[in-house]
């Protein structure tokens, strides 16, 4: 066993599985959180964020082998199923048949990260440690106690920040020289809501999808949880005609709903209270370089990359980050200063490129997955690429179902764009949609 002293700073998502990778390569880890255990709180699931979780973060799982214990607080989403105002439904399927997303309550997933994390005996979980400061010349962290207010010192050999969009750790490493850092605020945010189970513990809408409601200018979606309720996200500007500026009474709030989500206004009996009562939350973007300082502090997760949800990866990308430092910590036999730099080189255009396409994912949820137009050409891709699967893997399979690097699925994703701009100018493309003429054509075009 390693006589390394580590430190994660951040016992959410990310650092509960960087966490597990460490100590099973035997460090000695301590895990600190400002919150209070997770683990003794109860997850209300319909009241808590869920996340989609695909293959990237599946493969961070499964090198920490504890994909089986995950698989069980997990639904599949096999496609988005999309609301019109009218009530007609429009599905729209991710990947192949055997291809699914997996919806999964934060809480849950969290609880269960620590769970797994705690089977190590060199590993310990520290609550209620808030790190205020980093002593970045002697790895000093220094930690605010929650519940006494004492403050404390540790030193370690290495330290990990994985301390989420407002991480600690990166603060102090963003006041070194030459540090690259950017904070942006998209102009919408959200508000978490709920569609409750059936009396019976059923589902009220299909569970094997991710449904969308397209609005144009904003949108809801919702994913189903295991107890059978469905976490409902509303994404809408903070501000102008339809936005959270607007919606400050139970009267707006019950017309808003009832004329642009007639369906689901009829599954959402404690609207009003929970609208009132959620947050507006906001989002943010962080991007920053390098993610680490010489070969003992080290940035994961959204304390590197934060990136707005639209493409269902911010978390999957961390996991991302958990497997390519271990990768690269065999590779280099454990010499940090290969390990380190390596590591921000590969992972920082990862990291923009996930952000950028998560940008653009959300003008094609809310907008364009109620076009007939993009519907089509996704069918033509869908259908192209089961006839020459090596020849052309659509954007949203390189994203969520292969390893594909980011930044390349972002490139692949440009070019694919600029040839299927020409297809859909191909007269009377709705008829022939699936001819010889249309393979012909995209066969010329790559
Ligand atoms: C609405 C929404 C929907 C999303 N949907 C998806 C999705 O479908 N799929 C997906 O892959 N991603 C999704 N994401 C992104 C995902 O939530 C994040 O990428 C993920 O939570 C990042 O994990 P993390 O561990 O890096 O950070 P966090 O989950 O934020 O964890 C950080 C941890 O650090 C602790 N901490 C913070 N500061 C300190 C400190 N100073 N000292 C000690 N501890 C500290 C916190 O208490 C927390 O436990 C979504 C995000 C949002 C907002």
């Amino acid at each position: 066993m390693s006589t390394k002293k580590t430190a994660v700073v951040g016992a959410g998502l990310v650092g509960g599985l960087w966490a597990i990778y460490l100590a099973k390569r035997g460090y000695q880890v301590r895990v600190f959180d400002r919150r209070p255990d997770i683990r003794k709180m109860k997850v209300v699931q319909g009241k808590s964020i869920n996340l989609a979780l695909s293959e990237r973060g599946w493969k961070g799982l499964i090198g920490a082998g504890i994909e089986e214990d995950i698989r069980k607080v997990s639904i599949p989403m096999k496609g988005r199923l999309m609301h019109a105002v009218d009530g007609s439904l429009t599905f729209q399927q991710y990947g192949r048949d055997d291809q699914a997303i997996y919806s999964v309550s934060r809480g849950l997933l969290n609880q269960t990260l620590l769970h797994c994390a705690d089977r190590y005996e060199n590993l310990e979980l520290v609550f209620d440690h808030r790190c205020t400061d980093l002593d970045v010349q002697t790895n000093t962290i220094s930690f605010h106690h929650e519940k006494t207010g004492n403050e404390v010192t540790e030193t370690f050999d290495q330290i990990y920040g994985t301390d989420g969009a407002f991480s600690a750790v990166r603060t102090r490493l963003s006041r070194l020289d030459r540090y690259d850092y950017s904070q942006t605020y998209l102009d919408h945010g959200y508000k978490e809501l709920e569609i409750p189970a059936n009396p019976d513990g059923t589902h009220q809408l299909r569970n094997d999808c991710l449904h969308i409601w397209p609005r144009g200018e904003y949108m809801m979606i919702a994913l189903p949880n295991v107890d059978g309720s469905f976490t409902c996200t509303l994404f809408i500007a903070f501000e102008g005609k339809n936005s959270l500026a607007n919606l400050k009474t139970p009267e707006a709030v019950n017309a808003f709903f009832k004329t642009n989500f007639p369906d689901a206004y009829e599954l959402m009996p404690e609207l009003t209270q929970d609208f009132f009562a959620n947050p507006d939350a906001s989002l943010v973007m962080i991007k920053c370089n390098p993610w680490h300082y010489q070969d003992r502090i080290c940035l994961l997760g959204d304390a590197a990359h934060a990136i707005v949800p639209f493409y269902g990866q911010g978390m999957n990308a961390g996991f991302e980050d958990c497997t390519a430092l271990d990768e690269l910590i065999t590779k280099h036999n454990e010499d940090f200063k290969q390990i380190f730099p390596e590591y921000s080189r590969i992972r920082k255009p990862a990291g923009d490129a996930i952000l950028e396409l998560a940008l653009r994912n959300y003008i094609e949820m809310r907008d364009k997955t109620a076009d007939k137009e993009f519907l089509l050409q996704k069918k033509i891709e869908s259908w192209f690429s089961e006839k020459h699967p090596e020849k052309w893997i659509p954007l949203y399979t390189q994203v969520s179902f292969s390893h594909i690097p980011y930044a390349d699925a972002l490139r692949n994703g440009d070019r694919q764009q600029q040839i299927m701009n020409q297809v859909m100018a191909m007269e009377n493309i709705e008829a022939q949609w699936n001819s010889d003429a249309v393979e012909k054509k995209i066969l010329s075009l790559l």
